[in-house]
């Protein structure tokens, strides 16, 4: 169902005024993880002044220590449909365990981590809503993988699915993972689904997000997610990879440069 052999034109996703997989990139913005009322709505209206389509902002977080923030888990999914409220800007947030889906009833799209990527039976039940699924790749996952979880998502009935790119484990320590820019047009061209990229997460510094999202732009990304925090070095997870609202909005005039010129 993912294959292109049998799907040959372009999957395309619309969510309020966002479409995913049209002409233009769509740009996701918002903070890692849902802190504040102040804080969620306040990065909101500013990525939605600069442009961005759809606002992120974990609720659940899959953290590396037991001992790190873990999110504001419902609280953070309450304080999402506020900022949603508020801005009009439809939400995308990551579940990490089936049991949690009842909370997603007013959530446009649901992520589902690189962590989680070949959690199959998280996969089958997603294969039963009629939500749109933001499928990242797995930390250290072949394409041929990343394509057999769609595939899980959309064999249960839900052909919803975005591919996201978020970088992958390599020997390369100067970043925090190690983005692989070709996997754009190799999945465009093995399927219709539409790809985005994560340079936040593919490399872990701010200072290389705004490079990495033209390439990723110059390269035929669908579209970005990106990290962007009112206040980065006091964000309760991944500050050191997020962009303050003003750079967002540099960044997002910069890349608006590089889709015209395609
Ligand atoms: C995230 O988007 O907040 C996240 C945890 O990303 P990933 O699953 O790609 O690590
Ligand atoms: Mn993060």
């Amino acid at each position: 169902r993912a294959s292109r052999n049998f799907h040959p034109e372009d999957t395309v996703i619309t969510v309020g005024d966002a479409v995913i997989g049209g002409k233009e990139p769509v740009i996701i913005a918002g903070p890692c993880s849902v802190e504040s009322e102040e804080q969620i709505c306040g990065v909101a209206m500013d990525v939605k002044k600069s442009g961005a389509k759809i606002l992120r902002g974990g609720a659940f977080k899959p953290r590396t220590s037991p001992y790190s923030f873990q999110g504001l888990r419902a609280d953070g999914i309450k304080l999402l449909l506020e900022a949603k409220k508020e801005s009009g800007l439809p939400i995308v947030t990551e579940i990490m365990d089936i049991s949690q889906l009842p909370l997603f009833d007013d959530v446009d799209i649901i992520q589902v981590g690189a962590r989680n990527m070949q959690n199959f039976e998280l996969l089958k039940e997603l294969g039963k809503t009629e939500k749109p699924i933001l499928l990242k790749r797995g930390l250290s996952s072949t394409l041929e993988e990343l394509l057999m979880s769609a595939e899980y998502i959309m064999s249960g009935g839900n052909e919803q699915v975005i591919l996201c790119e978020r970088g992958i484990r390599t020997f390369e320590t100067a970043t925090r993972n190690t983005l692989d820019l070709s996997c754009i047009p190799v999945l465009q061209s093995l399927s219709h689904l539409p790809v985005i990229v994560d340079p936040s997460h593919a490399t872990g510094k701010a200072d290389l997000v705004a490079p990495m999202s033209r390439a990723a732009i110059a390269a035929g990304a669908d579209g970005l997610i990106i990290e962007v925090h009112n206040n980065p070095a006091c964000a309760l997870c991944d500050g050191q990879q997020s962009l303050t609202p003003a750079a967002f909005d540099e960044l997002k005039k910069s890349i608006d440069k590089v889709a015209a010129a395609l």
